[in-house]
């Protein structure tokens, strides 16, 4: 297959200058993230050097030879840092400036010092298959989940493009090729696969960035903002998915309602601060009382909701009067605030067709405790 080199670098220019300004975009209206206009930049550059590259013979040697490989190594170079810098990771000073240095002082000795096409191209393929790999490795080291949907089709993709780069920096010495636009099946498919890079590099970020933002959204609709516990809304749906997987396995499942004892009084006693503080504080320390599979929510106000799963009635009140004994002894640090927490408790029995009902005779129990007085547990 013989393609005109040529007019590909023209295209891939054209098509990076396209994404540097929807990447730019992108920025502005969705995700404000260094990472997104770093990728973009990166994107102007890997332009930039492209249109010098194709620019060949009009312009002097310098430019269309020399400058247009460092825009493509360093272009790279700052690729790879705005998806370390995405996710959250980081690359090494050293490998990325290091090694864009160490590429384009070698290409330069081999431009002017001892003049060798050859190795030119193959300098520069190689430097650009060293940051497609670490590209690659970012992307394809997610942790397991829905974030692997979306980063290891790039991140394949990125590492397509390492190969390619290696094969045609062999292919480049082995056949001593003196032109990078030789005509050439090699050749050919390194540029088709440059351009579906450049082009997909694009759609992934768009991808990755709206499902962070999802993510995120999913995060603030399922939480209670001021306390960090799950919100009722989101309690609601994994309460009934525990109900029926207590029903279909036969497994006890109980529950806790728990408020925080004349409340009011507190807000009105020491401001409406220092209750949002006592409130964080209780779940904080509640928290650290539960087993990793019981869920905590905030039923709404002062009231809060725990679901134990595989817990009988005797440990579900043991865990309570737990709770209610250390908020008891609980103070806020540097202040006089106190206070003390009503429980009530039931277990899932015969009776009850669903979690409602469950639900509802815990929080009959919890009357029962504030009638009695407050500070203690029912059941
Ligand atoms: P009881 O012992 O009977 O439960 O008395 P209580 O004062 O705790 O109950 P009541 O329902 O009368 O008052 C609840 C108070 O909780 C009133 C409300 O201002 C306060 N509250 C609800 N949500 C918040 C919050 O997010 N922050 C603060 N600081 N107070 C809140
Ligand atoms: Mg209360
Ligand atoms: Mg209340």
């Amino acid at each position: 297959m013989s393609l005109d080199g040529q007019s590909f670098a023209v295209a891939a220019a054209f098509i990076c200058a396209v994404q540097a300004l929807a990447s730019f975009y992108v920025w502005h209206v969705q995700l404000r993230d260094r990472s997104v206009i770093q990728l973009a930049l990166s994107a102007t550059i890997v332009a930039i050097g492209a249109t010098l590259g194709a620019s060949r013979p009009h312009l002097p040697l310098v430019l269309t030879h020399l400058t247009a490989s460092a825009c493509l190594v360093v272009g790279h170079a700052l690729g790879a840092s705005a998806f370390a810098r995405f996710l959250g990771r980081r690359v090494p000073l050293t490998v990325l400036v290091g090694l864009s240095v160490a590429a384009v002082a070698f290409m330069t000795f081999f431009l002017f010092v001892a003049p060798r096409t050859e190795i030119r191209i193959a300098i520069y393929s190689l430097s650009v298959a060293a940051y497609s790999l670490i590209i690659a490795g970012l992307l394809l080291d997610v942790p397991r989940g829905p974030l692997r949907a979306t980063h290891w089709p790039i991140g394949i993709l990125y590492l397509v493009h390492a190969v390619f780069a290696v094969i045609q920096a062999f292919s480049v010495l082995v056949q001593a090729r003196d032109d990078i636009f030789a005509p050439g099946w090699i050749q050919a498919l390194w540029f088709i696969q440059s351009i579906a890079v450049v082009t997909l590099t694009f759609t992934g970020l768009v991808l990755m960035t709206t499902q962070r933002i999802s993510i995120e959204l999913d995060r603030q609709a399922s939480y209670d903002m001021l306390t960090g516990a799950l919100n009722r809304r989101a309690f609601e749906r994994l309460a009934e998915a525990e109900w029926s997987r207590s029903v279909r396995h036969d497994l006890p499942l109980s529950v806790l309602v728990l408020d925080l004892d004349r409340f009011k009084t507190l807000n009105d006693a020491h401001g409406h601060d220092a209750g949002d503080v006592w409130l964080k504080t209780f779940v904080d320390m509640t928290r650290g009382l539960l087993r990793r599979e019981d869920i905590l929510c905030r039923y709404g106000g002062e009231e809060f909701v725990i679901l134990l799963p595989q817990t009988g009635l005797e440990a579900a009140t043991y865990a309570a009067e737990r709770i209610r004994r250390s908020v008891d002894g609980l103070r806020i640090e540097g202040s006089s605030v106190s206070g003390s927490v009503s429980v009530g408790v039931a277990e899932k029995s015969a009776g009850q067709g669903d979690f409602k009902a469950l639900f509802t005779a815990a929080d009959q129990a919890l009357y029962r405790a504030k009638q009695a007085g407050r500070n203690r547990v029912a059941t």
